[in-house]
């Protein structure tokens, strides 16, 4: 695990105290090739939802779209089919003129973790997938060190559309996508959910409060109690680097929490 956790010291630029005495580094092994999401089918259980259920209605869906708004639909249990919804979504009129296609999610369908960052980014938009700029080879580093090679989480945004300008999501665009983002949780019952940034935490756990009063605290989320650990954007520790170690904190609690749930506590 050293190396691991000195790759994502590392790529924060974290300076490490090494004793004199202490053998030579191996050098950390390259970062894992993003996995493209798989379109595995399963049985979904109950539909996992948001606190506060979405109050704005989507707009009445376009005549020839095949795919309703996502809202009036019930869940999907099926990844393709809702990998195809999410394909045609035309609910935010704004967001469906604007993006080059919708970026649905990446990752491993079976994954114990799930990672849910904002929205996607200039780059995202062009490729499809999540977390694949500059914020993505920092998220892969971060998750690295916990011992979590980008292709074994699942990850996935609160939008499915980038919003123009890299503006921040709309009250009503997030209310419309919400129910993707929860039916992918149902599909996929994660063991952990890792927030990165205020956008996903203030909307996973609806609430207004600041990040630094989220983080250093286990949440959950949703009627399985999912645990939730919160912990700053990859985007934002880009810009501000004094930031850093107390996200390598955050992740430290994530692993322990996950090692915790998984061998059979509570959460
Ligand atoms: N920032 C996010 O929150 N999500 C992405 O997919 C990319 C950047």
């Amino acid at each position: 695990m050293e190396p691991l956790r000195n790759a994502y010291l590392d790529a924060l630029g974290i300076d490490r105290w090494v004793s004199r005495n202490a053998p030579a580094e191996v050098a950390p092994s390259p970062e894992p090739a993003p996995a493209s999401g798989t379109a595995a089918s399963g049985a979904g259980k109950g539909f996992s939802g948001f606190r506060s259920a979405p109050t704005t209605q989507a707009p009445s869906a376009n005549p020839e779209n095949p795919f309703p708004a996502p809202s009036s639909l019930p869940p999907s249990a099926d990844w393709a089919e809702l990998r195809a919804r999410v394909a045609g979504c035309t609910a935010c009129a704004e967001l469906c003129r604007t993006r080059t296609q919708t970026v649905f999610g990446v990752g491993n369908t079976r994954a114990e973790w799930l990672v849910i960052g904002e929205a996607p980014g200039a780059e995202e938009d062009r490729q499809g997938e999540p977390f694949v700029g500059r914020a993505g080879q920092l998220l892969n580093a971060m998750l690295l060190a916990i011992g979590l090679p980008r292709e074994t989480v699942f990850i996935a945004n609160i939008l499915k559309c980038r919003p123009p300008g890299n503006r921040d999501p709309k009250p009503e665009e997030v209310s419309r996508c919400l129910p993707y983002l929860s039916n992918q949780i149902a599909l996929l019952k994660p063991r952990i959910i890792l927030a990165v940034g205020r956008i996903a935490a203030q909307n996973l756990l609806s609430t207004d409060a600041p990040l630094a009063r989220l983080r250093g605290k286990l949440h959950t989320f949703g009627d399985a109690n999912t645990p939730l650990v919160i912990t700053y954007h990859p985007a934002y520790l880009l810009r501000t680097p004094s930031d850093k170690r107390k996200a390598w904190e955050d992740l430290k609690f994530a692993r322990a929490t996950h090692a915790r749930v998984t061998a059979g506590g509570t959460s």
